[in-house]
């Protein structure tokens, strides 16, 4: 890999290193573009409730941005350096959400819907379901948010866990390879679900994301700088992918909601 978009820090809560490290270990990997997409600051603004301790709070993000900006220039001739995050889409908060990420200069946004509906009181996607509400919800909701073109990449698509009728699983993952593709929004392969052997890649979605002809990116999705080097899950990556007959991008084509 020469660019990895998917990078956190220990802003999130859940993962360990500071912008730095990070910097510091995408160049002597050899990386030639390093995006940050921490996991985005989520306001629930008068709804009274507390924001989940799996990211950084609202007033965490100027400091995020500052420091990113800072290594930006600073490591400008060595590596670029891109101001993202990990975006959730939750209807009803999604433009507060756009005119705060806007505010501080985040400059992209990749998707990744790791609960449904507007987050509170609902269950993490990625338990396993055999219930087809809870999947046709999935995709609907990742249709709404692909539908804004706001979003450079689609990451863990397939993090939602179906285990029930394989049928309805194809036909609702094709619908959302067909919005995928319609958008020309790539998705992307996680190592980190390699890394950690999870219940995705689903191999079963590559093969209709295949299909349907999407463009696909790979994702370290570091939650510690020497994922950044994680060669061993990449190759695995790439061997799914050309198993499935895919040919990931190498880099993306960033959105640009901000300038840093
Ligand atoms: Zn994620
Ligand atoms: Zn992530």
């Amino acid at each position: 890999m020469i660019a990895n978009y998917h990078t956190h820090t220990y802003r999130c809560r859940h993962a360990v290193g500071d912008e730095r490290d990070y910097v510091k270990r995408a160049v002597r990997a050899g990386l030639r573009i390093l995006g940050f997409s921490d996991h985005t600051p989520q306001d629930y603004f008068d709804s009274g409730e507390e924001t989940l301790p799996i990211r950084m709070s609202p007033e965490e993000l100027p400091g995020y941005a500052a420091s990113i900006r800072s290594l930006a220039e600073e490591y400008r001739d060595r590596i670029e350096i891109l101001l993202g995050v990990e975006a959730e889409y939750y209807p009803k908060y999604f433009p507060r959400l756009m005119d705060m990420l806007r505010a501080n200069g985040v400059q992209y946004m990749i998707l990744g819907q790791h609960f449904l509906g507007n987050e509170i009181g609902e269950p993490y996607s990625g338990r396993p379901t055999r219930d087809a509400a809870i999947l046709g919800r999935y995709v609907s909701q990742c249709c709404e948010a692909l539908d804004t073109g706001l979003f450079s990449c689609f990451a863990h698509p397939d993090l939602i866990n179906f285990v029930g009728d394989p049928a309805i699983f194809e036909r609702e993952a094709r619908r959302l390879c067909r919005k995928a593709k319609e958008t020309g929004t790539p998705l992307e392969i996680n190592l980190l679900g390699i890394r950690e052997r999870r219940h995705y890649p689903n191999e079963r979605f590559w093969r209709v994301a295949a299909e349907e002809g999407c463009q696909v990116i790979l994702g370290y999705d570091a939650h510690c700088p020497k994922e950044l080097a994680d060669r061993r899950s990449e190759t695995k990556a790439l061997k799914l992918a050309a198993s499935c007959g895919l040919q990931p991008l190498e880099t993306l084509e960033i959105r640009r909601i901000g300038t840093l």
